[in-house]
């Protein structure tokens, strides 16, 4: 998780939004009452610079994993193994014709359809056949119909790599969404801010099916039952706040602790450090009958990169 000076998150947005110090400190304290304190001063501050659109980090770009690209990403520099190259296409409108051609690339944590829309850039490609490793420079990432895809212009360029690449398993990569556009029944990725949580709380599984358990497992019969973590929290990414459950080794990853050791430890202790906490998770969305409000059931959980921060923002502006 990154850290940042309360200080300097103020600062970064009086320069760039020309508002006062004390009118964001006021928006501060608003976003603190209307979260009942439950997130640090330097969490909501960041809250702030979010919903302005202000960019509290400068990064350098930055090489990617295929696994953490996401729409809108720009300036993308990415490693990987050429696994399909399809034919050149040619194509009309009303404003010219063109030429078009994509190609899959894969890396240790995934693939992706890259599309190559620059002459020049499509002439490269002729240096590569089919596992070869290429050095993607200056991508931008797009959804297509629910995929990403990383597209390449003008300024992007294509070379050779003496990295050596093990593709992974293929994994049409998923978009992520706004948290107020998340659809019940789903299976989306969501990134955002803990901006509440409540503390684990365990039940007895069997530990062959992972099943809730009262003595007997109904499929497996006499078994040790498992102590398993199911935990509550919500996270906001500006457009709505959503309730995330997450079971098992998801609520360690939450609480930045290994499974063994999250029911020893002092929730009260952990809690400061978790709110604020900018995460990604993935899985599937839920109504919650009694709430009458839409949840999350975690697959996975991990935390927002810096760099994936920045670009987010960006994104934005
Ligand atoms: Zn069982």
């Amino acid at each position: 998780m990154f850290k940042m000076n309360y200080e300097e998150i103020v600062q970064k947005i009086v320069d760039e939004k020309g508002i006062t110090k004390e009118e964001i400190e006021t928006k501060v304290g608003e976003k603190l009452k209307q979260l009942n304190d439950l997130i640090s001063k330097e969490g909501a501050a960041h809250i702030i610079a979010n919903e302005l659109g202000v960019k509290v980090f400068d990064l350098e770009k930055k090489d990617f994993k295929i696994k953490d690209l996401f729409v809108g990403a720009r300036n993308v520099d990415l490693t990987g193994k050429m696994l399909r190259k399809y034919e050149v296409r040619e194509f009309k409108t009303e404003r010219g014709e063109g030429k078009v051609v994509r190609f899959m690339v894969g890396d240790e944590t995934g693939s992706i359809m890259a599309v190559v829309w620059d002459t020049k850039v499509i002439d490269s490609l002729n240096n590569f056949k089919e596992g070869d490793v290429v050095k993607v420079t200056n991508g931008y990432v797009r959804n297509n119909n629910g995929f990403k895809e990383i597209h390449l212009g003008k300024d992007s360029k294509i070379e050779s790599s003496s990295e050596n690449i093990e593709v992974g398993e293929f994994k049409p990569q998923r978009q992520r969404k706004k948290i107020s556009d998340l659809n019940v029944g789903e299976f989306s990725e969501i990134n955002g801010t803990v901006v509440q949580i409540f503390e684990p709380r365990f039940y007895n599984a069997c530990p062959e099916c992972n099943k809730k358990i009262d003595g007997k497992c109904a499929t497996h019969g006499d078994v040790t039952a498992v102590e398993v973590p199911i935990m509550n929290f919500f996270l906001d990414d500006g457009s709505d706040s959503i309730r995330v459950v997450a079971f098992r080794e998801n609520v360690g990853k939450v609480l930045g602790l290994s499974s063994e050791n999250i029911k020893g430890s002092d929730f009260n202790e952990i809690r400061a450090d978790v709110l604020g906490k900018q995460l990604v998770v993935s899985g599937r969305v839920v109504k919650n009958e009694m709430m009458d409000r839409k949840e999350v059931i975690a697959n996975d959980i991990s935390e927002l990169k810096a760099v994936e921060v920045v670009n987010e923002l960006v994104k934005d502006l």
